[in-house]
């Protein structure tokens, strides 16, 4: 008798870079920024808390009983830690709350990140408001380690402004990496990106542009959908999913690059809002 597969599911909170994006013309793919929650047999893993981040609290509030939590910040622009004041979790004393962040240019910890964020004159209260269990870890450029003894992670640097950290988590013989935001440098393979995701099941890259668009968006920090789709087929990764949408991207654009994509990898395709899939 083979052993059931334990869950291993992703579930899309916001997949919009930059800004959010309301309107008619983008609920499909939604508007709300990065937030990505992984459910690893039970234990819940966040990767950022853009605007994303409040509903998938709430949802958490609504559950039973407490809980570990541990969300990982790519970095701290705000399309990426701009849900934070908001998320439920933080305002509950039954949750245990791990925020993990990597190396920034200019910040020295993990904690100070999120104070700044939370002070005047941006934020009218600090995170000593928050009731839940906080701690603020730090994770190393290079870095693998056993986050449970069934979850290992596996942390690589990206290329953009001030710094921001890519991830990988491999549990029950299934993996997923979470890779934005990145700026990729044409005609070169970033090489650090190929190592984290070498033969993952399922990656989210960084598809802000397109390969057209992204000359006038040198020094960003961004990369493009076509790029994804080359280090996708380079790394043998299984399927990759486009990630952090320009707040200008609207549906029907997105069901283009989609079909593009489809076209020669018809396992990979857009991250869209409220999408859930089991690995
Ligand atoms: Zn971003
Ligand atoms: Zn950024």
């Amino acid at each position: 008798m083979t052993k059931a597969k334990k869950e291993f599911s992703i579930t899309f909170w916001g997949t919009r870079g930059t800004l959010p994006a309301p309107g008619e013309l983008y609920l499909r793919t939604g508007g709300n920024t990065n937030c990505t929650e992984l459910n690893c047999g039970g234990h819940t893993i966040i990767f950022d808390a853009g605007t994303g981040i409040r509903e998938l609290g709430s949802k958490i509030c609504n559950g039973v009983g407490k809980g570990n939590i541990d969300l990982f910040l790519s970095h701290a622009h705000y399309d990426h830690m701009e849900g934070i004041p908001f998320f439920a979790p933080f305002f509950c004393d039954k949750f245990n709350v791990q925020v993990w962040c990597g190396t920034l240019e200019g910040s020295s910890s993990t904690r100070e990140t999120v104070e700044e964020l939370m002070r005047p004159p941006y934020f009218p209260v600090g995170p000593s408001v928050f009731t839940a269990d906080v701690e603020y870890l730090h994770v190393p450029r290079w870095a693998a380690f056993d986050l449970t003894p069934e979850i290992r992670i596996t942390t690589a640097p990206l290329n953009h402004p001030g710094g921001a950290t890519a991830y990988r988590v491999d549990f029950d013989g299934r993996s997923f990496a979470y890779v934005t935001d990145t700026e990729s440098i044409p005609g070169e393979v970033n090489q650090d990106i190929i190592k984290l995701i070498q033969d993952v099941d399922l990656f989210i890259y960084d598809s802000s542009l397109t390969d057209e668009e992204f000359p006038d968006f040198v020094g960003y920090g961004h990369s493009t959908f076509e790029e994804g789709m080359r280090l996708c087929k380079l790394a043998n990764a299984g399927a990759y999913l486009a990630y952090h949408h320009m707040p200008f991207r609207v549906d029907s654009e997105l069901d283009l690059i989609e079909a593009e994509i489809k076209k020669t990898q018809p396992k990979s395709g857009v991250a869209r809002e409220g999408d859930v899939i089991q690995l």
